[in-house]
């Protein structure tokens, strides 16, 4: 089992459902020849792929295009259902940066054929976090910088205030279709600059005050 790791604070927590929002940037919708979305899109990952800043992610032996995601994740700290925009403020209890790897050959074949994505999106390692920074101790202003290089070459650089759907409505969104629980982590998806990864390659992740991501793909 994975527990959720908070910066300042001990409680031991397991990691729930991993929910994640595709295409929440215009400009990277763009850039996979995607509209502009009315609603967002879901998709889920399981706990068992999170691995913490610091481990490496293995790329998968049967995929020829692993492409790295920088997030803003949040931590759910109370259980909810039907959330409104008070509820749904109040269970989002902290925040983490999140690397959400996809293996982009696979997504487009799956695309096309009509066929879900999910083994495009699950495999071990596919989730990497870093420390939870809780609410009480940062306050969320909502134009953090969201960045990602990659051996040092920066690929990723945007602002959080990019996103089309904000944390809020994305819980609204979610919780009125599925429960969310304490422990589960919702990536609300990546800015443009998504660009592939091979064995060897260092990433850096950063959301400004909220943490860094250091992993290497083995
Ligand atoms: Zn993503």
């Amino acid at each position: 089992m994975k527990y959720v790791k908070f910066k300042n604070h001990s409680e031991q927590v397991p990691i729930g459902k991993l929910v994640c929002v595709g295409r929440n940037y215009a400009a990277h919708a763009k850039e996979l020849g995607n509209d502009v979305p009315e609603f967002p899109i879901i998709f889920l990952k399981p706990a068992s792929n999170v691995i913490y800043s610091g481990e490496s992610v293995v790329h998968p032996s049967y995929s020829n295009n692993l492409h790295h995601e920088v997030e803003l994740v949040l931590y759910i700290g109370k259980d909810i259902k039907d959330a409104t925009d008070e509820t749904a403020e109040n269970s989002i209890n902290g925040y983490t940066v999140g690397l959400d790897m996809t293996l982009r050959d696979l997504q487009f074949e799956f695309k096309a054929k009509g066929d879900p994505w999910t083994l495009a999106k699950c495999f071990d390692t596919a989730a990497v976090i870093t420390d939870v920074v809780l609410k009480n101790d940062y306050q969320l202003k909502g134009d953090e910088n969201i960045s990602l290089s990659v051996n040092e070459i920066v690929k990723q650089n945007s602002s959080i205030k990019n996103m089309i759907f904000s944390p809020v409505e994305i819980v609204k969104y979610i919780s009125a279709r599925m429960t969310l629980e304490k422990g589960d982590l919702i990536f609300t998806g990546t800015p443009e600059g998504v660009s592939r990864v091979i064995s060897g390659d260092k990433i850096d992740a950063n959301i400004e005050n909220i943490g860094t991501i250091t992993t290497q793909i083995i």
